[in-house]
């Protein structure tokens, strides 16, 4: 085994710990406050940050959408090079997180920003801080952002090590205000990112299997518990689960496959599902077509994860029926897509170079449309 583990955010755990991001901050720096479609407004977070930032200069900058896009963040980034901002504090879920990532890499950067989608490695960036509002996406304290142009219907990636943010507060007080569709994505796309790192072969190290496997019975404990989901407790649980599920180490010298993720991006892309529900109309489809390269993993996980030993394809079925149990479609035929469907999303994987994805490279176009066709059933 062969890795590099770099993370140097600082996370922040708990309640009240939105103060403390006055020691991460000079005061003689001009602060962004990035945010979202005002869900911050109505359940006190705004509030309890303009305290925090009193004695600081600092604008605001808000409307970043869900699955953020490029049109509306580069108005930020004029914002930026105009007002000669120094730090950017990120309020929100996975989208303002993205989104802000992005901006400050765009707003030192002479050529366009959708150049870093496109390949271009960041050379710098200002300083980011993130207030998590919404466990899910492990935003917080990864490198990783994901921006759409709506213009093309383009849903991309990019990762640089100087866009992980240098704080990470997560006080799951915060989450009181979010409703069931948020805390089921929630928990879906931390299941899914901790399978992309370890439905995968072949994989050695028992210690970052012994951890996945951690993440996943949480996840699917969380799932069996849902009728708690209002108390604190189970809260908290979902904002740790899913921030240690993307948070590098499980994934660090592993084969990781992210094939999931990439359909669901381009579903999202089209049709705009939620990037959870592009996620589950897509994992079970893609492990039934992949069983040949999954199964080994597939029966540790069912023996590991579920106390369900040796058979693979009951496996994928607690895994579809635990989305299922909280309110989570896994079948495409669900949502309002047309019969272009097959068409738009392998020509766009295509176009991005993604004709053979998956750990092995194994996941054709032929195979996507497969996955695809199996969904629309
Ligand atoms: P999100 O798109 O950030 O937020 C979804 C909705 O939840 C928004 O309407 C938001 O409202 C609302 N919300 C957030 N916090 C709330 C709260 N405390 N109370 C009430 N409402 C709240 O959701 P997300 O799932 O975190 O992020 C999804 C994005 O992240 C996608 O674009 C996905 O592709 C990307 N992603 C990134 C990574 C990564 O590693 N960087 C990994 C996976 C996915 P407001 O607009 O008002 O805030
Ligand atoms: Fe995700």
């Amino acid at each position: 085994m062969k890795y590099t583990y770099f993370n140097p955010t600082a996370v922040e755990f708990g309640e009240g710990k939105i103060e403390s991001i006055v020691n991460y901050i000079d005061k003689n720096q001009k602060i962004l406050v990035v945010y979202g479609g005002g869900s911050i407004k109505r359940n006190g977070v705004f509030e309890q940050v303009s305290k925090v930032l009193e004695d600081y200069t600092w604008f605001e900058f808000s409307g970043v959408e869900p699955n953020p896009s490029v049109e509306t963040l580069n108005k930020a980034v004029e914002f930026i090079k105009e007002n000669k901002i120094d730090f950017v504090l990120a309020v929100g879920g996975g989208s303002v997180i993205d989104g802000s990532k992005y901006i400050v890499a765009a707003s030192v950067y002479e050529g366009d920003g959708w150049d870093f989608l496109e390949g271009k490695t960041i050379e710098k960036a200002l300083p980011l801080g993130a207030i998590l509002t919404l466990p899910a996406t492990g935003s917080e304290s990864n490198p990783t952002a994901v921006i759409s142009k709506y213009s093309t219907n383009e849903k991309r990636y990019f990762a640089s090590p100087l866009v992980f943010p240098k704080f990470a507060v997560l006080d799951s007080t915060v989450m009181n205000s979010l409703d069931d569709r948020q805390l089921a994505n929630g928990l879906v796309d931390a299941f899914v990112h901790t399978c992309e790192q370890y439905l995968t072969y072949p994989n050695s190290s028992l210690l970052h299997d012994g951890y996945a496997q951690t993440i996943l019975k949480g996840l699917h404990t969380l799932a069996q518990d849902w009728q708690n989901r209002r108390t604190a407790l189970w809260q908290e649980n979902l904002m740790l689960l899913a921030n240690q599920a993307l948070n590098g180490f499980i994934g660090s010298g592993v084969p990781q496959d992210w094939a999931t993720h990439m359909i669901g991006h381009e579903l999202t892309a089209f049709y705009g599902l939620d990037h959870a529900r592009s996620l589950a109309v897509v994992q079970p489809h893609l492990l039934r077509v992949m069983i040949k390269d999954k199964q080994e993993k597939l029966v540790q996980m069912g023996k590991e994860v579920f106390d369900m030993p040796h058979n693979y394809e009951m496996v994928i079925e607690a895994i579809e029926y635990m989305y299922h149990s909280i309110g989570v479609s896994t079948k495409l035929k669900d949502y309002n897509i047309d019969d272009k469907v097959v068409e738009n999303v392998t020509k766009a994987l295509e176009k991005h170079g993604m004709s053979k994805i998956g750990e092995r490279g194994t996941i054709t176009l032929e195979k996507v449309a497969q996955i695809l066709e199996l969904s629309m059933k």
